[in-house]
């Protein structure tokens, strides 16, 4: 990232909300349900499967809960009757577990019992550090009460995750490893690009010995060339929704199973600040953005 780039993610809270939503609009599906079905029937076109994400985050009220909850009995629902390749993603603060531990595992179980009756699967997403304990701990309860449709996502950038990856060894899980998204304090976890990386393919085999099915998400060219060399079969890659489209077409066309993270939903800021935080060439996208609403309006079309 440039010195410009990096100054404009710092501002980014201070731009306004629609130029936000216009400059994302390529990493989310939309604000309906029924968007998220016409991009994911795209993908599976291309031979792409995808994991929906409802987007919604730290709810404060318990019925914001268990709103998210009905949308995801909608989500499964819906790509049963159009016989979609897609399972959920999951974000556990969206099931209310700032509010409490046993709100979230009643919402959760329900979520993942739903969709083991439609025969799908449920990813809880890992979010910041103050949630990696009951994130693991509910993971670990579903599964010993005999769940077996849910995995979870674990970050390379945290400096526990090889403990957590031996503590998981006995429930043969399935893992999403990811770099991780949240920026964590330099004791608990690894800054550097190089040393994320490095820790990413410590983990990566670490998985191959015990998970029992490994998601590899990253757009990191050198992670995924890892990614080839040390996975064994039964493995898949996971991308973004807009991210790095054709370095995932090119894994298709190569043989590679690719999963795409499909958010949709009317909750879209705090998901999309995120994704513009990684994304290179933001400088350019708010500029190229800015000059083209101030030259739309010169000629009077706004
Ligand atoms: C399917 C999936 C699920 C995820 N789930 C979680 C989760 O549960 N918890 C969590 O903490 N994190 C999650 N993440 C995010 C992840 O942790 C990283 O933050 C993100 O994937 C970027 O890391 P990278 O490995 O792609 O490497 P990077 O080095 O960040 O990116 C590699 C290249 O991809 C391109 N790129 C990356 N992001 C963007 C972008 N937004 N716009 C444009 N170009 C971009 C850049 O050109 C960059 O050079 C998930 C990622 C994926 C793909």
């Amino acid at each position: 990232m440039t010195v410009l780039d990096s100054a404009i993610v710092r501002l980014l809270p201070a731009v306004p909300r629609p130029v936000v939503r216009r400059i994302a609009d390529r990493y989310i599906a939309g604000e309906t349900l029924d968007d998220a079905l016409t991009v994911v029937r795209g993908l599976n076109a291309e031979g792409k499967s995808a994991t929906i994400d409802v987007l919604g985050e730290e709810v404060t009220r318990p019925y914001e809960a268990s709103d998210i909850v009905r949308a995801y009995h909608d989500v499964f629902e819906a790509i049963q009757e159009h016989r979609l390749d897609s399972n959920v993603s999951v974000k556990l603060t969206g099931l209310g577990l700032k509010l409490g531990y046993k709100l979230c595992r009643r919402n959760l179980r329900t979520v993942v019992e739903h969709a083991a009756e439609v025969d799908n699967f449920v990813r809880i997403d890992m979010e910041d550090s103050s949630t990696t304990d009951d994130t693991i701990r509910l993971y670990r309860e579903l599964r010993e009460s005999g769940l077996d449709n849910v995995g979870v996502v674990l970050q390379a950038r945290l400096k526990r995750t090889p403990a957590d990856i031996a503590a998981l060894a006995d429930l043969r899980p399935n893992i999403r490893l990811c770099k991780g998204i949240y920026l964590e304090p330099p004791a608990i976890a690894w800054t550097s690009f190089e040393r994320i990386r490095e820790a990413f393919v410590h983990c990566l085999e670490l998985l191959v010995e015990t998970a029992s099915y490994i998601g590899i998400a990253t757009h990191d060219e050198f992670l995924i060339a890892e990614g080839k060399r040390i996975a064994l079969e039964p493995y898949e890659f996971q991308m973004l929704l807009g991210v790095r489209e054709q370095l995932g077409d090119a894994l298709v066309s190569g043989g590679e199973r690719l999963r795409i993270y499909v958010p949709f939903g009317r909750q879209w800021y705090e998901y999309s600040l995120r994704r513009l935080h990684e994304n290179p060439k933001i400088a350019g996208y708010i500029a190229s953005d800015t000059l083209g609403r101030m030259f739309s309006r010169r000629n009077g079309r706004q």
